[in-house]
């Protein structure tokens, strides 16, 4: 199987997925979600990754991993690439997207079918596996209060709100700078906010006067009364109409709202089930240790009891 064949667009996602369920839509590509599809598809399951770019997996950044079990001294990134490959020569397919919510629509007791959201996109899944990694942020003051009220996580999805507005965009994720591009292509006035070393990165990629303003900061308020008026960084006042905050992740009760946490992460039994019936989670995303190994293992276990589910409650 090539595997540029298994990479489908949002488009042809929706397009496959929209009105015939994958079996598993497995949300992150990670060493968890790779491990998910691996063993998902050793059982003949169909199973999409959604992903935002895999680079921001915490593996890419891992350096030489000396606690692979037999592979001691291979790079993270290079760990990272070969589960990839292994999980779409074996047929699982891939769509580079940022999932905004999962949500279970009950059709009996037995049976839950999901809809998973990205950019304008809906697929539908008989199963779900959370493989998000950690959620490492808190959320800055006033975000959750005017999140859908001018706040947004998606430009892809809310910008054409934004058409001729100011908008600000917090960049926290590895293809920010391509969301902050299309912001301004669709007409908005765009205030592009990263960290100084973020900034640094990619500052080389921004073409001068492309944006309407480049901002260094570290620590932001969004602001406003009734409604929203702009962002303070480093203390400063920004006005704008709208901030998108754009980050690797998205907290897992946003994600799936109503899902049980403990100590902020997942609550999962040793089947990997969550507190959602057919969802199940894996990875970084369930607790400490934070580490490779128990990623790839709860994948396994993750996919075999999606795969046990469906057989239960379709085939
Ligand atoms: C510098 C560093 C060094 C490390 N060294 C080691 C080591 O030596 N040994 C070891 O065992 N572990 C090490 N780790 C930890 C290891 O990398 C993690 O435990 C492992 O990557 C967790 O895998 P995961 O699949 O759960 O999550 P991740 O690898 O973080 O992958 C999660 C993926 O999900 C994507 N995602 C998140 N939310 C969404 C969403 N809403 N929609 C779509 N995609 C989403 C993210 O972009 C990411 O690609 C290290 C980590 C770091 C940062």
């Amino acid at each position: 199987m090539k595997i540029e064949d298994m990479i489908l667009t949002p488009d042809e996602a929706f397009e496959k997925y929209s009105a015939n369920p994958v079996d598993i839509a497995i949300i992150g590509g990670g060493p968890a979600g790779y491990s998910a599809a691996i063993n998902a598809r050793t059982r003949g399951r169909s199973a999409l990754i959604l992903s935002a770019d895999y680079k921001n997996s915490y593996l890419f950044r891992a350096g030489i991993i000396d606690n692979m079990p037999g592979m001691p001294g291979i790079s993270g990134a290079d760990l990272l690439e070969s589960l990839r490959e292994h999980a779409l020569s074996m047929g699982a397919e891939e769509t580079r997207a940022q999932v905004l919510m999962v949500m279970p629509m009950p059709i009996d007791e037995k049976k839950t079918i999901f809809q998973v959201a990205f950019g304008t996109n809906i697929i539908s899944a008989n199963t779900v596996i959370l493989s998000t990694g950690v959620s490492a942020f808190k959320a800055f003051e006033g975000e959750e209060r005017f999140l859908g009220r001018g706040v947004s996580y998606c430009a892809t999805c809310d910008g054409m709100l934004y058409r001729n507005k100011s908008v600000a965009i917090i960049a926290k994720a590895a293809d920010a700078l391509e969301e902050a591009r299309h912001l301004k292509k669709i007409g908005c006035k765009v205030h592009f906010f990263a960290s100084a070393a973020d900034m640094k990165k990619w500052f080389s990629d921004i073409q001068e006067g492309e944006f309407d303003g480049l901002i260094t900061a570290a620590s932001y308020i969004i602001e406003g009364e009734t409604g929203l008026s702009g962002v303070k960084a480093d203390g400063k006042s920004y006005p704008v109409d709208g901030v998108f905050i754009l980050r690797a992740s998205i907290a897992p009760t946003t994600l799936a709202p109503g899902i049980e946490l403990i100590d902020n992460y997942i609550r999962t039994d040793r089947s990997q089930a969550t507190s959602i019936q057919g969802m199940y989670a894996a990875g970084d995303c369930t607790g400490k240790p934070l580490q490779i190994a128990k990623a790839l293992g709860e994948g396994l276990v993750a996919a075999l009891s999606a795969d046990a589910h469906i057989t239960a409650v379709y085939k």
